[in-house]
């Protein structure tokens, strides 16, 4: 398996590095330098979320906080968005999990707009009641 983060993870590669432990690595996303987006991922090679271990996933969300909080003293963000993209047809180019936590500044493009467009309450809850039959038992 070819994978940029593993070899990034390896030291075989760059990376602007700013948080490493046992479990999780996490660095500059190298696509939008200008962005000061962190990416955070485990250490060891995950495809994706669907793969994630509950430990993996407590070791990997709970460095979020405080990074998320180095991002906002260093850039003094209004807010951050948080997220995780699967799949080549979500634009993912590595397949190795990683968040994304990007700084969001008034008046830029990524405020999400709010109200927007919702389902009717009932299409909600057919909604949440479809995925809760699905979960893992
Ligand atoms: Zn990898």
């Amino acid at each position: 398996m070819d994978c940029v983060f593993c070899r990034m993870i390896a030291g075989e590669e760059p990376a602007s590095i700013v948080y490493e432990d046992e479990a999780v690595f996490a660095a500059m996303d190298i696509v939008q330098p200008g962005s000061h987006k962190v990416l955070v991922m485990p250490r060891r090679h995950v495809a994706d979320i669907y793969e994630l271990g509950e430990d993996e996933a407590g070791a990997l969300f709970r460095t979020v906080p405080a990074i998320a909080r180095g991002i906002k003293r260093a850039t003094g963000c209004s807010g951050l968005n948080l997220l995780q993209s699967n799949g080549a047809d979500a634009g993912q180019t590595v397949f190795h999990l990683h968040v994304h936590l990007f700084p969001r500044f008034s008046g830029d493009g990524i405020v999400f707009d709010w109200p927007g467009d919702f389902p009717a309450r009932p299409e909600l809850d057919r909604m949440a009641e479809e995925i809760a039959r699905h979960l893992d038992a």
